[in-house]
């Protein structure tokens, strides 16, 4: 099914689900962007624009852009974008990737899309995005909430006008094509095949997390997403997740380094967290300078010092000499699905359909082909 019939279905209000996705649905990736050129290798390449369609003799293919224009050995230069495919996968971009790979070209730079049927797509995301150690119940939650994810993507995308779906990062959802399958992650996408997460008659934002450390966030408050279903609900998570508790030490001068922006670059007296969120995140600092008090608000924060470096937004910080200790819990932004949560639920014997409930209130699970 296209984009138009997608939207056309979803204005006309059929169940989601039977609208929204079909045997033949697929899914659009932005793997890589660049300037100048892109070289794809695979066997028995194909590559066709709007009019022209051929075999390229041997086992790699480079496509240029210049002016706005793909220029193919072979092929007359046109603005349109260029597919490839091969027989097997193929391979751009240092990656190994199933389907056919779109460039589409803007000036001199180039785009990359990767276009693949859903499913294939969510073997390789369940591969990256959940340890495929985890209970079979567990990756079967994650898999319907990242078929769900995509296919709201989908349609905003189609909505926006846009040539992609999705990124391949952790901004969308992490892609690392035939690298990151394991067949744990797709028996659990396979016994889950067509099944999305609605909530009237859309597919959800079903947004995940690794550990919320004892308490989901609501959306509203991790992601300006105010959803019913992305509500704040207990989690098991707290006594099982590794990293459910962390202490992370940053001295002043690396506070100062790379968040000193926030608060005019003064040398900080003291830093302290002055407003939470309704579950006990923090919302905003006080940092106290030479200079004054200023408030900053706690996500600019963690964006400054490290998504990675610290780990959530739940924490207290104190001054320790010159340093700051940041004692906290969870990792990620604590919003919709908690994938330690769902791996303890998995453990007590609850199954994915119940785990999934529990994580995305008021939601349920539809079968949409
Ligand atoms: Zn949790």
């Amino acid at each position: 099914m296209n984009g138009a019939c997608l939207l056309a279905a979803l204005l006309l209000s059929r169940p989601l689900v039977a609208a929204a996705a079909d045997e033949s649905e697929d899914i659009r990736i932005l793997v890589a962007e660049g300037v100048g050129g892109l070289s794809i290798r695979g066997a028995g390449l194909r590559v066709s624009d709007s009019g022209e369609s051929f075999e390229v003799r041997g086992r790699s293919l480079r496509v240029d852009c210049r002016d706005g224009a793909a220029v193919v050995p072979g092929l007359a230069p046109g603005e349109g974008p260029v597919a490839v495919e091969a027989v097997g996968s193929l391979f751009a971009a240092g990656r190994e990737l199933r389907g056919s790979i779109e460039v589409r070209c803007t000036g001199d730079r180039w785009m990359a899309i990767n276009v693949l049927p859903l499913e294939a797509y969510l073997d390789a995301v369940l591969g990256a995005e959940m340890p495929p150690s985890f209970p079979p119940e567990a990756l079967k939650a994650q898999a319907v909430a990242a078929r769900s994810y995509a296919l709201h993507r989908k349609i905003d995308a189609w909505a926006k006008g846009l040539p992609y779906h999705l990124g391949a990062t952790v901004l969308s959802q992490v892609y690392g094509g035939v690298a990151a399958e394991d067949p744990r992650a797709k028996r659990a996408v396979d016994a889950t095949r067509g099944e999305v997460l609605a909530y009237g008659m859309l597919p959800v934002e079903a947004y995940f997390h690794s550990a919320c450390g004892g308490r989901t966030e609501t959306g509203a408050a991790a992601l300006g997403r105010d959803l019913p279903y992305l509500a704040s609900v207990p989690c098991p998570c707290a006594a099982h997740a590794p990293h459910a508790r962390w202490s992370v030490r940053v001295t002043e001068g690396e506070l100062l380094r790379l968040a000193g922006a926030l608060w005019g670059r003064s040398r900080v007296r003291d830093l302290a967290v002055s407003a939470r969120t309704s579950t006990g995140r923090a919302l905003t600092l006080r940092v106290t300078t030479r200079a004054g008090v200023r408030t900053v608000p706690a996500a600019e924060l963690r964006s400054a010092l490290g998504w990675l470096r610290l780990p959530s937004l739940w924490f207290d910080v104190r001054r320790r000499g010159d340093t700051f200790v940041f004692a906290g819990r969870g990792s990620g932004h604590g919003a919709g699905l908690c994938q330690w949560g769902a791996r303890v639920l998995a453990e007590q014997g609850r199954g994915y359909r119940e785990i999934l409930a529990h994580y995305y209130p008021g939601t349920e699970v539809r079968r949409a082909y």
